[in-house]
């Protein structure tokens, strides 16, 4: 059994009167893929945002490789390892995709080492080599997507959490970019909690999935099995 890279426990948060989040627990195993799934407002983007400590928990714990980071600030945790691709990509839209995969990078002092995950991110994705000195505002949303995803990977994450990496893309690109996340996580080993709308490719990628409904946990258990379910495929995969 692999140890649990990410466990989190009892989370909750709140915005204002809104009470986002109740008592989320969940774990990801290293080397893993898990799936956190739920409609619209359900909390998705809010248990993200409270691990990453982009927003404060109320309550709860989260730890990463064993130790506690819910004291942690953001960048803190960034360093440690666990790093987000955000809903809607968020790329520095001024800025070239050179300068955007550097901020990625900020971490990585050694320029040897950086030119070497540059390396990586271009051969993974030679659209951004291609366009390297162009300013990120004028990618397309699927080449923005991949920019987020390689901002990230300069990093050196142990855990990427992917914000609904779908979101906006043409059937063709998000084939492609599920595409990318799976050679990640078996070639390089990354693990990955991934929210996504799109339940059934969510499903098929993962091995474990975590419903919200309502800012709890309603449902979880192994991918197949949720695929199975006849409620899950009610409510989420209209069969
Ligand atoms: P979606 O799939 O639509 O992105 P989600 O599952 O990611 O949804 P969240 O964005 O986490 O859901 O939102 C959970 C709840 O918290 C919703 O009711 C939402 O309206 C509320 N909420 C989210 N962000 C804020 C905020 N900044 N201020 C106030 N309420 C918020």
């Amino acid at each position: 059994m692999p140890k649990n890279l990410l466990e989190v426990r009892s989370l909750s948060a709140s915005y204002g009167a809104i009470q986002a989040l109740l008592k989320v627990s969940l774990v990801v195993p290293e080397g893993g893929i898990v799936a956190l799934l739920g409609s619209n407002g359900a909390g998705k983007s809010t248990t993200l945002n409270a691990i990453s400590k982009l927003i404060n928990p109320s309550h709860g714990e989260v730890l990463f490789d064993g130790q506690p980071i819910h004291t942690l600030r953001s960048d803190d945790i960034v360093r440690m390892g666990l790093v987000q691709v955000p809903e809607g990509r968020e790329v520095f839209k001024e800025m070239s995709v050179q300068e955007n995969l550097e901020l990625g990078a900020f971490l990585q002092h050694h320029r040897r080492e950086m030119a070497a995950d540059f390396d990586k991110v271009f051969t993974l994705f030679p659209r951004l080599k291609e366009r390297s000195d162009q300013k990120a505002s004028t990618l397309s949303g699927g080449e923005q997507q991949m920019l987020a995803i390689g901002r990230a990977l300069m990093g050196r994450p142990r855990l990427i959490m992917f914000d609904e990496p779908s979101m906006g893309l043409s059937p063709l690109l998000v084939a492609q970019i599920f595409e990318t996340i799976l050679r990640l996580n078996r070639e390089q080993g990354l693990t990955i909690l991934l929210v996504e709308q799109d339940v059934r490719l969510a499903l098929s990628l993962a091995s474990h999935a975590y419903i919200l409904e309502n800012g709890e946990v309603s449902l979880q258990g192994p991918a197949k099995q949720l695929m199975d379910d006849p409620a899950v495929r009610r409510a989420y995969l209209g069969v």
